[in-house]
């Protein structure tokens, strides 16, 4: 199965920094980087897994951008590739999940993050990089929602957390992921939120007592089902320091790239 990696300069949906949309570009240029292998840890040549990329703009009204995003993932998944998407602040995710409930129905998700990002509205956007599973899953584009990583959940979160059945899982709870839950089409998105500062500081919400790198890698590598699609969000390079974040982001597009193809 061959992976279209996709780039979505996208942070007007981002509520307190701006600087994600620089993130693709940067990402995409570490990956091509001499300074680190072309290889997934499992041996897979990313060069070869990703065939096609798409890193052409989006439009600039909030509207007209998700309907580009989700043409854009229906575009991949209409030829039979599978999408890995670069962020671009989390609203992206709202419109990718439509695209990929239309192709595959409600997905299982896996969801990284230190946010439930499962707010109603915040401040009076409901598209806001705070809400996009509160969309997704009123669209019915989730299945099983599983979320690692969170430290700042609200309680209006927890209610419609509650609400869904989200499996809602702090940084200390690696052991008592629900694998099972997370069988059939799969889909990750990786907030580099939901990593601790220490790992990954280039961000706009940093919060101690996050995700390590290996940590992550290991939750990957124990999935059940190799996914249909996947995003990396939230890299805000304006808070990196020497490009330690970039590096994470590319690692883990390795990764999910391998476990794609
Ligand atoms: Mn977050
Ligand atoms: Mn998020």
């Amino acid at each position: 199965m061959s992976v279209t990696l996709l780039g979505f300069p996208w942070d007007a949906s981002s509520s307190h920094a701006r600087g994600a949309a620089l993130a693709p570009a940067i990402i995409r240029t570490m990956l091509a980087s001499d300074a680190s292998s072309p290889y997934s840890l499992s041996g897979v040549d990313v060069r070869e897994a990703i065939t096609s990329n798409d890193f052409t703009e989006l439009p600039s009204a909030p509207k007209e951008c998700r309907k580009a995003i989700s043409a854009r993932i229906g575009a991949v998944l209409s030829v039979g590739a599978k999408p890995l998407s670069i962020g671009g602040d989390h609203s992206v995710t709202y419109p990718i999940l439509g695209a990929v409930r239309d192709k595959h129905g409600p997905v299982n998700v896996l969801h990284i993050d230190a946010h439930p990002d499962l707010y109603d509205e915040f401040e009076g956007d409901k598209y806001s990089h705070a809400c996009p599973f509160a969309r997704a899953l009123e669209d019915n584009c989730i299945g099983n929602l599983v979320q690692v990583g969170i430290r700042s959940a609200s309680p209006e979160q927890r209610k419609l957390a509650a609400k869904h059945n989200v499996a809602m899982l702090g940084a200390d709870e690696m052991d008592q992921i629900p694998y099972d839950r997370l069988k059939g089409p799969v889909y990750i998105s990786i907030d580099l939120d939901g990593l601790d500062p220490a790992f990954a500081p280039g961000v706009s919400h940093p919060e101690p007592g996050g995700l390590s790198t290996r940590e992550v890698l290991t939750l990957l590598s124990r999935l059940p089902t190799k996914p249909v699609g996947a995003d990396i969000v939230e890299y805000n390079p304006e808070r990196d320091t020497n490009l330690t974040t970039a590096l994470v982001a590319a690692r883990l597009v390795k990764e999910i790239a391998a476990m794609m193809a």
